[in-house]
């Protein structure tokens, strides 16, 4: 998928692989066998852009935001950040590489020490990074505290004291403290109330024009990253299955998959309804994954070929990428000679 590299991009995730080992139940005590979390996943994402992940429970998403920041360790593969290789850096590099990038997790409740003020919890980081003095520090909190929509008495509160949307707000300051370009956003409005989700989709949008950061959102359900999202990239069972632009995602979706998690959204007009397409079977384990097409065995158009034969990532209409035989007869997007020389 080499054609959807750009001199823009921030971020460069190619061919990453994160398997873990697995216990072995087998006779043969020599056999090693995989969790493939993520197996042979590409993407990028633009300076400024919102690129979000979405998919089923346990298509590796999550794993994919760890192994990037360096959480999980890479079996296989490359992770570009500005340029440099991720897994090459040394210590003083990855310090810095740390300062860049943060994450916001799913679960507001255990991502704050509970025995920590709100300030002691959002100045951490400076002082780690002794990246500021203490009147920096302290201005600085003060100011993280209003643009994520919280008042100056918080920063003495402890986090059981506050809301899930306030503690959701707490984690978000805390992973702005040191002025990242990249944020890793996990699920960070699945724990929170309906009502509260979209005051903190509103705000993270605010606070990437306010901050001019870049967002990799993950998310399970569709409508949330339609919501935030500028480029979308569908995954299962370790797998990028579609990327393409939020809008022709939304209007034209071209794998069965994706089509099968759009049909599920509501439409917001009395009367009208979409035909729910309901996949059959659960997701095959990552431990013993369906060989040709992942999807082949709860896929309604899946033929002979998708049993035996992978299909590849492939641009068919600029910018929109699928890995579906039912497109193998569709030519691919050319490159121009701009694209070719940027490469
Ligand atoms: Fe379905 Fe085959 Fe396409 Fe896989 S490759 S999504 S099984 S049609």
């Amino acid at each position: 998928m080499t054609n959807q590299i750009d001199t823009n991009s921030l971020l460069r995730v190619e061919d990453l692989k994160t398997w873990f080992p697995a216990k072995n139940n087998s006779l043969l005590p020599t056999e090693k066998k995989f969790v493939k979390a993520v197996d042979g996943v590409s993407f990028e994402l633009k300076q400024g852009e919102t690129f979000g992940l979405v998919g089923e429970s346990g298509c590796g998403k999550t794993t994919i935001g760890k192994t990037i920041l360096r959480l999980e360790k890479a079996t296989a593969g490359k992770v570009l950040f500005e340029g440099k290789d991720v897994f090459s850096l040394n210590r003083q590099e990855l310090k810095g590489f740390r300062q860049k990038t943060q994450m916001v997790f799913q679960d507001p409740y255990s991502s704050l020490d509970p025995r920590m003020t709100v300030e002691k919890i959002i100045q951490e980081n400076m002082i780690i990074h002794k990246a500021y003095s203490k009147e920096e520090r302290e201005a600085r909190t003060e100011k993280l505290l209003e643009d994520v929509g919280l008042a100056g008495f918080h920063a003495r509160r402890f986090p059981p004291e506050l809301s899930g949307g306030q503690r959701q707000r707490v984690c978000i300051a805390r992973a702005l403290s040191l002025n990242p370009k990249m944020v890793v956003c996990d699920e960070p409005v699945s724990a929170l109330d309906v009502s509260i989700q979209s005051q903190v989709l509103n705000l993270l949008m605010d606070l990437k024009n306010s901050y001019g950061l870049s967002y990799l959102f993950i998310a399970h359900g569709m409508a949330v990253v339609k919501h935030i999202s500028d480029r979308i990239g569908v995954m299962y069972l370790g797998k990028m299955m579609e990327i393409s632009p939020k809008s022709e995602l939304y209007a034209q979706p071209l794998h069965p998959y994706t089509q099968a998690l759009l049909s599920s959204i509501p439409i917001p007009e009395p009367g009208l309804k979409r035909e729910r397409i309901i996949l059959k079977g659960d997701v095959p384990s990552p431990l013993n994954p369906p060989t040709g097409c992942r999807f082949h065995t709860r896929c309604k158009f899946a033929r002979p070929e998708c049993r035996e034969c992978e299909p590849c990532l492939r641009e068919i209409a600029k910018d929109h990428f699928v890995a579906c035989h039912l497109y193998d007869d569709a030519p691919e997007v050319k490159k121009t000679e701009q694209e070719e020389n940027k490469e």
